[in-house]
């Protein structure tokens, strides 16, 4: 747990949050302001600062969050429509929380 950190909040249950998905590794929970009719965050619950920090030793844990984005899709019906899953990076990339997570939205077609 990073101080400080909300995600690591929400991830030790200290901060509430609407859990969507959980396992021994990944979290899932619905965007506080979601910005499409589903919007979640998927989230390590090991604290890697953003992409722009990433190491060799995070490419299977990066590789499970999409394959829950695949799960999440699938469960929220939208396997066939389809969805996006972005990682904004750094100031310029419009990340604003520090502790990596994919954004899966869908329901919005821009
Ligand atoms: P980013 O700009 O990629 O760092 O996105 C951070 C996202 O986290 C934003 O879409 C926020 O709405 C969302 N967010 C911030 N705090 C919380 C929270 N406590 N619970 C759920 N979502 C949050
Ligand atoms: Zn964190």
């Amino acid at each position: 747990m990073t101080d400080g950190c909300v995600f690591c909040r929400i991830v030790a249950r200290e901060s509430p949050a609407d859990i969507v998905y959980e396992d021994d590794e990944v979290l899932a929970f619905k965007d506080l302001y979601p910005k499409a009719p589903i919007h979640y965050l998927i989230v390590p619950k090991r604290h890697i600062e953003s992409l722009a920090t990433v190491e060799l030793d995070d490419t299977t844990i990066l590789g499970r969050c999409l394959q829950i984005a695949r799960t999440l899709g699938e469960r929220a019906g939208y396997a066939e429509r389809g969805y996006r899953v972005s990682c904004n990076t750094g100031p310029e990339g419009g990340q604003v929380v520090y502790h990596l997570h994919l954004h899966f939205t869908a329901g919005r077609r821009r």
